[in-house]
């Protein structure tokens, strides 16, 4: 990239244009996404609302390279990246790109630290693991504490509670330093309060760190904690209230 090229801070952090995918099952065809233009600005914070399958979870999907789309784009930071070749999107979703999940998707025979340590070997290689392994592990609780976690590092998820395997969960996703962080119904098996804590939490991350997050969310009071809401209906995006960060385009 030239200094020409260098993104301005206008470049949104995650971008998709004319997204659309379809599930083919049987003699039927699924227009899931039908041209989804969708635009995270760099530190905004987006809700995406919307039924139960109108598409929520296959869009971040989309957006963090688990899924293909059958057309369209995924830019991050003024780069396209759908196209990437295959080791590419794996380094990308490994650096740029922290999901989470609603059934948190930890490793059950792992502690909460190594759970969070995970990205980090992945990254280095068992190779460079040890000369990597102190500095990390020093990230890691650093990151546990911050959730309020650190009287539980060597706990494993079955000796959690769902709030704290998600506040391991969305640990695990910054321990890479993520451009931007995808959030799928994080608060969707969690009691009101633990939810809310959640929640909590990623405004937090948002304000205090400036970090882009998108939430996919069915709940409207949930959604209404993010800056701006988008809604995903009949396979495509509208803003809610326009004027909040974070735009759809
Ligand atoms: P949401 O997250 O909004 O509930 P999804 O993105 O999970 O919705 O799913 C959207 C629609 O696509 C649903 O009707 C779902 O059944 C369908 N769908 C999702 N994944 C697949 C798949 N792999 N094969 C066939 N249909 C799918
Ligand atoms: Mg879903």
């Amino acid at each position: 990239m030239t200094d020409l090229e260098m993104p301005s801070n206008e470049t949104p952090i995650l971008e998709t244009r004319q997204i659309y995918k379809r599930y083919q099952s049987g003699t039927t065809t699924l227009e899931v996404l039908r041209g989804v233009d969708f635009s995270l600005e760099q530190g905004g914070f987006l809700a995406v609302v919307g039924q139960s399958g109108s598409g929520k979870s296959t869009l971040l999907h989309v957006m963090g390279l688990l899924d293909a789309p059958d057309s369209g784009e995924v830019w991050i930071n003024g780069q396209r990246i759908d196209n990437l070749p295959a080791r590419d999107k794996d380094r990308l979703r490994n650096n740029s790109i922290g999901m989470v999940f609603q059934a948190y998707h930890l490793l059950p025979e792992f502690t909460a630290l190594e759970n969070v340590l995970a990205p980090l070997l992945i990254r280095h290689g068992i190779v460079n693991w040890f000369s990597q392994k102190r500095a990390a592990q020093e990230q890691a609780e650093a990151l546990l504490e911050r959730f309020g976690l650190s009287d539980r590092l060597h706990h494993r998820p079955r000796q959690l509670s769902g709030g704290e395997m998600q506040r391991v969960a969305i640990a695990r996703a910054l321990i890479t330093k993520p451009q931007v962080l995808l959030a799928d119904e994080p608060t969707g098996n969690l009691d009101e309060e633990s939810g809310a804590g959640i929640i909590e939490a990623l405004a937090e991350l948002n304000r205090d760190n400036g970090l882009s997050i998108v939430l996919v969310t069915h709940d409207a009071d949930i959604a209404s904690q993010a800056r701006g809401i988008v809604r995903l209906a009949a396979g495509t995006v509208d803003m809610m209230n326009p004027g909040a960060t974070g735009s759809a385009a």
